[in-house]
């Protein structure tokens, strides 16, 4: 057993031996039914409330912005019209949230993966067009490294609460590349051109595909997701995440 075994064996004795405490808040998880929440933070997550832009999801500061014409799309959206149609965030991308989607992603928490998709699907209910579900793909490599890719786990249990088809080995990022959050704006779009393909293109042709990620951010990731969608023929593409940052 090599060093980090050990550690990583020690850490999860102390873990069962050891009460527990929210790694949000700090407080004892008393009979919280999540993993490393209390069900207060948990209950704490901020829901993305309108208005704002109906086509990239960005939150307009002035609640004004939409009185008079409610399909206005953001400044950004109507000089680059992003390849998806829609996107949608279910929650804001801080507090509690925030911290929960770093424990999923980069401590790393599998089990973290059932309630958060839980909650993402209750969150969503004006989808009814939806053919598939497709979670954006990993590279091999950071499969490797993470053990799970996260966006499966959240698209999985969207599946199964929606009832709705599961898609997961079409889309496939075809390179790696670095990861978006050291990047700025540009380099994200530039870091991620040409980074994906379907393996069977004919499958997505005249449906609407709901796209899953974890966090939108600037979207380069889910606009080239979704660039691949559409030149295969699909007729509705939606980017749906946990979590807008703004
Ligand atoms: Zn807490
Ligand atoms: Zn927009």
């Amino acid at each position: 057993m090599g060093e980090g075994a050990v550690i990583s064996f020690l850490h999860r004795i102390l873990e069962v031996m050891l009460p527990s405490s929210c790694c949000y808040c700090h407080s004892s998880v008393g009979n919280s039914r999540i993993p490393h929440f209390c069900a207060s933070c948990w209950s704490d997550f901020t829901l993305l409330h309108g208005p704002f832009c109906p086509t990239c999801g960005r939150p307009f500061e002035s609640p004004e912005t939409l009185s008079h014409s409610p399909e206005h799309s953001c400044l950004s959206c109507r000089q680059y019209p992003p390849h998806f149609d829609q996107a949608l965030s279910i929650g804001l991308f801080e507090g509690s949230l925030r911290e929960a989607v770093h424990q999923f992603k980069y401590r790393p928490c599998q089990s973290l993966g059932k309630p958060l998709g839980d909650w993402m699907a209750t969150g969503i209910n004006v989808l009814i067009t939806i053919d598939m579900i497709m979670p954006v793909p990993l590279h091999v490599q950071r499969l490797k490294q993470r053990g799970f890719n996260q966006a499966l786990l959240l698209a999985h249990r969207m599946s199964a609460r929606k009832g709705i088809k599961l898609n997961i080995d079409n889309l496939a990022r075809v390179r790696p590349t670095r990861p978006q959050v050291e990047l700025t704006g540009e380099e994200r779009k530039k870091n991620v051109a040409g980074a994906f393909m379907l393996r069977r293109p004919g499958e997505v042709e005249n449906r609407h595909i709901v796209l899953v990620d974890d966090v939108f951010t600037t979207g380069a990731t889910m606009n080239e997701c979704a660039a691949v969608l559409k030149k295969a023929g699909a007729s509705q593409v939606t980017a749906l995440t946990l979590a807008r940052a703004t």
